[in-house]
């Protein structure tokens, strides 16, 4: 699609919708004079030129890429409007896209029955799980793997809950003996487990903790904020199904539209399996809440204003890149085989090893034979990647413990108490083909 053409008739769109409340006077007070607006847009485009290139599959590192075409147009048309999806008295259109999409997400991972919301972020969708989890548990702690995405802990201290952090084995997954040693305490209300761990990808064992919940009385929350799509493909290319169908059974799931559902930052969701959680979310708004009966999203969220264009974006991508095995999972599948095909040539490679072989789309790697050697060759191989201006590539890296390392690599010389290994999110469909040129250049950097 046209992205200029579809900008030019996203405003086309708005100004006729305007147009139909008839005209009013404009004020000055507003006004910006073209010529003015120029010398400031040219001022700031050089500004936004300090940045990194996430949409070129040149870009190995972080989860980072720009959203779909859809999405922008999607989200620019309805932020021309604006609407606030606190409440149907601010936006009733994108406050249905969000009732659809959360529908529709719910769907993907095999819910029958659901309550959920979109989020700012994966960040507030967790805290919203694990305030419910301690409303639904008070005095319990809530369990989560050494791996687990750092504001698990956070979030913790935010609700005044105790946090237990669980080792992990040595695919960095929790150690579910370790889980029930800790659940015999008696002392832990909630079990986080990740599907799609942030550094390394890896998905933990939802279907065999499930058992311990009925066991222990625990909730079970999945975070897959970062891997949740990636459920599109389960059971095939290597992903094992079992988690991923074990997920239509926990008490509550997180996922990020804005990691892997092509969408611009702002759009995190919380889904619930039980309705009545709703509950917990009880509050009056003086201010709120006029023109409708009908539940307002504001009733059942923590936040209050919330974009109602990242609903949009979402609800516009979705209709031609839907959450099912041949909408967006052809996009997600791309980046899982160009990691599969990454990881085969790393592994037949002389000079590069992998850290361990990925389980989506994360692959992890180093250089050398000794802690200090690895540490000094990642950051060196970032660093020439990243400021080579012929033939530049970004990477990130991710630290590691000695110990973590000598679970997977016990011949590599201990020599320091971690090391940095490179870490690349291939996220990108594009990244498939682009796969040997990378391969090939890291190799080069190595030398
Ligand atoms: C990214 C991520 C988060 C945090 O989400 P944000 O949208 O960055 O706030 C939480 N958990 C996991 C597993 C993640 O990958």
């Amino acid at each position: 699609m046209d992205l200029s053409r579809w900008l030019t008739a996203a405003v086309a769109a708005n100004n006729d919708w305007a147009k139909s409340y008839g005209s009013f006077e404009p004020r000055p007070a507003l006004a910006v004079d073209d010529a003015e607006f120029a010398a400031a847009f040219g001022r700031f485009v050089e500004r936004l030129a300090d940045n990194y290139p996430f949409f070129h599959p040149r870009y190995a590192g972080q989860m980072l890429k720009p959203p779909h075409p859809a999405a922008v147009v999607g989200y620019l048309t309805a932020m021309l409007i604006n609407p606030n999806n606190h409440a149907l008295d601010g936006g009733p259109a994108t406050a249905a896209m969000e009732r659809e999409v959360v529908q529709q997400l719910a769907a993907m991972f095999g819910y029958d029955t659901h309550l959920g919301h979109l989020t700012t972020s994966g960040t507030i969708a967790n805290l919203e799980a694990l305030y419910v989890a301690r409303e639904l548990h008070p005095g319990k702690g809530i369990a989560y793997s050494t791996e687990a995405h750092y504001t698990h802990g956070r979030m913790c201290r935010v609700l005044g809950v105790d946090g237990h952090a669980v080792p992990v084995d040595d695919r960095g997954r929790m150690d579910l003996d370790a889980l029930e040693e800790l659940l015999r305490s008696h002392e832990i209300g909630t079990v986080v487990l990740t599907a799609g761990t942030t550094g390394l990808g890896a998905v933990e064992p939802v279907h065999e903790a499930l058992a311990l919940r009925d066991r222990y009385g625990v909730r079970i929350h999945v975070d897959a904020a970062y891997g949740g799509f990636f459920a599109l493909l389960a059971g095939t290319l290597g992903i094992p199904a079992e988690p991923w169908r074990a997920v239509a059974r926990a008490d509550s799931i997180v996922v990020d539209p804005h990691k892997h559902g092509l969408q611009p930052y702002g759009c995190g969701a919380v889904l619930f399996r039980d309705p009545t959680v709703g509950r917990f979310y009880l509050h009056d708004s003086p201010y709120t809440y006029f023109t409708s009966e009908e539940l307002h999203l504001g009733e059942i969220s923590l936040e209050c204003s919330r974009a109602g264009a990242a609903a949009a974006g979402l609800w516009l991508t979705f209709q031609l890149l839907p959450p099912t095995g041949d909408g967006l999972g052809r996009v997600l599948a791309a980046g899982r085989r160009a990691a599969l095909r990454w990881a085969e040539l790393i592994e037949s490679s002389g000079r590069l090893r992998l850290f361990q072989p990925p389980e989506l789309d994360i692959v992890s790697y180093f250089a050398g034979t000794s802690l200090t050697e690895i540490d000094e060759a990642s950051r060196r191989i970032m660093q020439a990647g990243m400021t080579d201006a012929e033939d530049p590539i970004f990477l990130s890296t991710l630290r590691v413990g000695a110990e973590r390392f000598a679970r997977r690599h016990p011949a590599v010389s201990a020599d320091a108490d971690g090391a940095r290994v490179l870490r690349s999110v291939l996220m990108k469909p594009e990244s498939e083909t682009y796969a040997e040129q990378l391969h090939r250049r890291i190799e080069q950097l190595t030398a």
